[in-house]
C-alpha cells in the first residue's frame, strides 16, 4: 500500500474517532500553508487521511483494501468530495470557539460554514449525526426486527420548543441584521475573496431571544437520555447502513442530525449467504441416495421436506426456488442450495455388515 494513513495522523489501528480528529486538528494545525513554518504537501497528506479515517465506511474499506481502495470497486461513492478542502481558510475552523467533536469530516465544514460544508451555503448548524453498529443473526437479516438502543442526545428543549428564547419571543439579530451572516475578507493561497460566515451571535439565524431560556439556558437543547426504535429491513446484508434522518442530535434552530446504523450480519453455523442466495450441506445416508427418500432440511422459514432421487451422487445440488433470503425492499426472495454430502455409517452392527458384504460380492 502506498500511504499509511494512520502513520500520518501518528494515530494507532484502533485509534476511535475522536482520537482520530484530535490528531487531525492538531497535524492541520501545524502544517497549514497559510502559518509561517507551514507545509502545503503535509497539510494535503494530513486533510486525505483524515478524510479517509473520519468515514466509517471509507475507514474500513482503507482497512481492507489500503490507499488504493477509490479504484478497489468498493462501491459507497462519493470519495474525494472534499477534494478542494486545502483551499479553504482554516482559520475559520480553528478560530472558532465551542468546536464539536465526535463527528465526521463534515461537522468540521459545518462548524466554519454552518451548516452544508459541501455546497458552502449560509444556514443553521446542523445537529450532529449518531453513528451506531448493530450486529444481527442470519435469522434476524431474513425477518427483518425492530431493535431499541439508548442513546444521551441532545433533543430539543421542550420549554422554548428549541429556540433558546423564554416564552419562545425572539427580536432581529442586531449583528447581521436579521440575515444570518456576516461578510469578511479572508486571505488564502488563492487570493484574497470575501467569505460568507455565519453570524456567531445568532447562529445563523438571523433572530435571538428577547430574553434567554431559563431551562436550557438558551442552548436551546438539553442532553437526555432517549430510546431510538432502529427497524432493520428484512433481506438487509452484512455492511449495509441505514440513514435514520433527523434522528441524531438536535441543533438550536437548525435540522437535526441523522443516525448511521451499520449493520452486521453475524455468520451463521450452517447457513452461507451468496447474494440472495442461501447455501447449505445437507448430509444423507448412502442409503437413501442410492434408492432414493425424503429428508427433512432446514431453512430459514423452517424444516422442509426435500425429495432425493434414486442414484443421487455426493455432491449433488438440489435448487430450491424462494427459500433464500427475501429481497431487499422489493418482492421476491432469493433461492436455496443444498448440497448433498453422502455419509458412510461408522458403526455397523453385524447384519449390517453382512449385508454390506453381499452387496460388495455384488460389485456395489
Ligand atoms: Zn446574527
Ligand atoms: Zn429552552
Amino acid at each position: 500500500m502506498a500511504k499509511d494513513y494512520y502513520d500520518i495522523l501518528g494515530v494507532s489501528k484502533d485509534a476511535n474517532d475522536a482520537e482520530i480528529k484530535k490528531a487531525y486538528r492538531k497535524l492541520a494545525h501545524t502544517y497549514h500553508p497559510d502559518k509561517k513554518g507551514g507545509n502545503e504537501a503535509k497539510f494535503k497528506e494530513v486533510n486525505e487521511a483524515y478524510q479517509t479515517l473520519s468515514d466509517p465506511q471509507k475507514r474500513q474499506q482503507y482497512n481492507q483494501f489500503g490507499s488504493n481502495y477509490q479504484q478497489a470497486g468498493g462501491g459507497a461513492g462519493g470519495f474525494g468530495g472534499y477534494g478542494n478542502a486545502q483551499g479553504f481558510s482554516f482559520e475559520d475552523l480553528f478560530g472558532q470557539s465551542g468546536f464539536s467533536f465526535g463527528g465526521g469530516f463534515e461537522d468540521v465544514f459545518s462548524d466554519v460554514f454552518g451548516g452544508n460544508g459541501r455546497s458552502r451555503s449560509q444556514g443553521q448548524a446542523r445537529g450532529r449525526d449518531i453513528q451506531l453498529e448493530v450486529e444481527i443473526s442470519l435469522e434476524e437479516a431474513y425477518s427483518g426486527i425492530s431493535k431499541s438502543v439508548e442513546l444521551d442526545l441532545n433533543i430539543a428543549c421542550d420549554s422554548c420548543d428549541g429556540t433558546g428564547a423564554q416564552n419562545k419571543k425572539m427580536k432581529q439579530c442586531t449583528e447581521c441584521r436579521g440575515q444570518g451572516f456576516v461578510e469578511r475578507q479572508v486571505r488564502t493561497m488563492l487570493g484574497n475573496f470575501a467569505q460568507r460566515e455565519t453570524c456567531n451571535t445568532c447562529q445563523g439565524r438571523g433572530e435571538i431571544p428577547e430574553s434567554i431560556c431559563k431551562s436550557c439556558q438558551g442552548k436551546g437543547v438539553k442532553k437526555q437520555r432517549k430510546s431510538i426504535e432502529i427497524t432493520v429491513p428484512e433481506g438487509i446484508s452484512d455492511g449495509q447502513t441505514l440513514e435514520m434522518r433527523g434522528a441524531g442530535e438536535a441543533s438550536a434552530g437548525g435540522r437535526a442530525g441523522n443516525i448511521y446504523v451499520h449493520i452486521r450480519v453475524k455468520k451463521h453455523k450452517q447457513f452461507e449467504r451468496r447474494g440472495y442466495d442461501i447455501y447449505y450441506t445437507q448430509d444423507i445416508v448412502y442409503t437413501t441416495a442410492a434408492l432414493g427418500g425424503d429428508v427433512d432440511i432446514n431453512t430459514l422459514a423452517g424444516e422442509l421436506n426435500l425429495k432425493i432421487p434414486k442414484s443421487t451422487q455426493s455432491g449433488e445440488i438440489f435448487r430450491i426456488r424462494e427459500k433464500g433470503m427475501p429481497h431487499l425492499q422489493s418482492r421476491g426472495k432469493g433461492d436455496m442450495f443444498v448440497t448433498v454430502r453422502i455419509i458412510t455409517p461408522k458403526h455397523l452392527s453385524r447384519r449390517a455388515q453382512q449385508l454390506l458384504k453381499d452387496l460388495q460380492s455384488e460389485g456395489i
